[in-house]
């Protein structure tokens, strides 16, 4: 042993001599004359100091100029990606679904409006039954619908009459199925006069015990209920995005920069959308400044996203022209092909860190889109700069993805593509939709691939799997000694957070290597 060369308690005024802190600030690693581009697997953060409990970490972020969301996740406008289903989890879990616009505008106009009136609030437009129906419909319509609880009405008209309530406890265990709903149904079921707000309905449902509160006009026409299980869905989901002034779940929509997109968005906007993408793989174009340039004065209140952009010429573009935030990527997404067809593109790492530092001069958020593969992907991209992460390749294949579920070599898959492959540019003609203009002009002749299209293992609920990564996020700004996003953004640029550059053999190192084998499972 050798013989300490200094007194171990002055280890820390020792580290006080030390011109820099161990490894690299953002913009040392960031240099890119000295390793070129970087891609997120080139890079480590360092560890920091703990002093909180990782469930005190502080997710919230911006999506843009005036939305802030509870957690960074963004799903991507992708048709095997964002439909309603998943717009309205995603934002039950805090995040936000960007429904795609492979379709057209008038389905994709009724899948925003399906997010918008989730049943979270009022349930404006209740399935409701007439005094003829029978038990034996009332529980196929409980089959059907998936939920048991069905006004009576006169001539079950809705807005109409009411005449009582039905629910599950009614009939239960009746053994006659042809009575009518008449001889059964709760015949002054608990009423309150539309115009309440939803905190007094809520009040009245848990004062009052009941499952449901139907909401009636003056002359006792339904006209809304609230139902007690949405309470509970509240109560569950306490991250959900909702739009402050309604309450109602926040939800996105892309379309494209031709003309037919202007009434494409007058049919969202009409639906309630919150924000919109504009959706290029290159959004630096006159196209899309034109687009921009009339949303912002069409519908001024509508927060628009630009993009795709790599470099800082590409964004500054289009944040003179007034976008709310922007989306970078260029053909780094895992299903995509753009960097080898065209030849243009850019390491995602630098090409996050670069338009973040010049975005955040002018306070414009910035969304990291395409390549995150796990939750180390997430917290690198928020450390460069982010203010949320786009994905599509991790979202796809779970339960509330489109698209049915299929069996190969004894897996459980779901199919994941590109929207820029040719099956997904042909399945737009075929609709005759006119989307997917991302990849190609109206005047080609010949489609250019500029994705694949593939198939994902069944990855379960994003109800299991958005917990997974918010409380992973958590555990990693623990680790790097942050509180919050914010901290992890504005310590990083100013050089707290450290990082280190990974060589090949350093990313052998840090994955599980020297097994025979060995089963990945991500959470319990
Ligand atoms: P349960 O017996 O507590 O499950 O109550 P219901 O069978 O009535 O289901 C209530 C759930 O279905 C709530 O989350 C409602 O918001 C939702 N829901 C959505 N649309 C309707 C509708 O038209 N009628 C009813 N009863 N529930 C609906
Ligand atoms: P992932 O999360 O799967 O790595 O990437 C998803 C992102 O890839 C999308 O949000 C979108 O920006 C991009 N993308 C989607 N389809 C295509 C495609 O066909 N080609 C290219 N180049 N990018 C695509």
């Amino acid at each position: 042993m050798t013989a300490a060369k200094r007194d171990y308690r002055t280890a820390l005024e020792y580290l006080e001599t030390f011109e820099k802190k161990d490894g690299l600030s953002v913009a040392e690693l960031m240099d890119s004359t000295i390793r070129g581009g970087l891609t997120y697997n080139d890079f480590l953060v360092l560890p920091g100091f703990v002093n909180f409990p990782s469930s005190e970490v502080d997710l919230t972020t911006k999506l843009t100029k005036k939305i802030s969301l509870n957690t960074p996740f963004v799903s991507s406008p992708m048709d095997t990606v964002t439909e309603s289903e998943m717009a309205i989890h995603m934002a039950l879990l805090g995040g936000i679904g960007i429904i795609h616009h492979n379709c057209t505008p008038e389905a994709q106009a009724a899948m925003v409006k399906r997010v918008k009136t989730y049943e979270n609030g009022f349930i404006n437009s209740p399935v409701v039954i007439s005094p003829e129906t029978t038990v034996a419909e009332v529980k196929a319509m409980k089959e059907q619908h998936g939920f048991s609880g069905f006004p009576v009405t006169e001539g079950g008209k809705f807005p109409g009459k009411l005449l009582g309530l039905v629910t599950s406890r009614d009939v239960q265990f009746l053994e006659d199925d042809s009575v009518k709903v008449t001889e059964v149904m709760t015949a002054n079921p608990i009423t309150a006069k539309h115009g309440i707000t939803l905190s007094e309905g809520n009040k009245i449902l848990k004062d009052t015990k009941k499952g449901k509160l139907l909401l009636v006009d003056d002359k006792n026409n339904l006209v809304s209920m609230i139902s007690r299980t949405d309470l509970m869905k509240n109560q569950n989901y306490p991250l959900a995005s909702k739009s402050a002034s309604t309450k109602q779940l926040l939800c996105g929509a892309s379309i494209g920069t031709i003309d037919a997109d202007r009434e494409r968005l007058a049919l969202l906007v009409e639906a309630g959308l919150d924000v919109v993408v504009l959706d290029s793989s290159q959004g630096n174009s006159i196209f899309q400044i034109n687009m921009l340039k009339w949303v912002k004065q069409t519908y001024p209140n509508l927060e628009v996203i630009a993009g795709n952009v790599a470099t800082r010429e590409q964004a500054a573009n289009l944040i003179v022209n007034g976008c709310d935030a922007l989306r970078i990527g260029m053909g780094t997404g895992s299903i995509c092909i753009t960097q080898e067809v065209m030849a243009c593109g850019r390491p995602q790492a630098t090409a996050v860190y670069n338009v973040c530092k010049f975005a955040k001069e002018f306070g414009v958020p910035c969304m990291a889109d395409g390549g995150i593969h796990n939750i180390g992907h997430i917290t690198k991209a928020l450390a460069l700069g982010a203010s949320t992460v786009m994905m599509g390749g991790l979202l796809a294949g779970t339960t509330e993805s489109p698209g049915e579920f299929f069996f190969r070599d004894g897996k459980r898959l779901k199919v994941y593509r590109g929207m820029g492959s040719v099956d997904a540019m042909q399945s737009t003609g075929k609709k005759g939709n006119a989307s997917t203009s991302r990849y190609f002009s109206e005047s080609d002749k010949l489609l250019v691939a500029q994705g694949v299209s593939g198939a994902v293992v069944d990855k379960g609920s994003i109800t299991k799997f958005i917990p997974y990564l918010y409380s992973g996020l958590q555990h990693s700004c623990q680790d790097i000694g942050v509180k919050s996003i914010t901290s992890l953004r504005e310590d990083s640029a100013k050089g707290e957070v450290r990082f280190e550059f990974r060589t090949a053999s350093a990313q052998l190192e840090g994955g599980v290597h020297n097994l025979h084998s060995y089963e990945k499972r991500l959470h319990n």
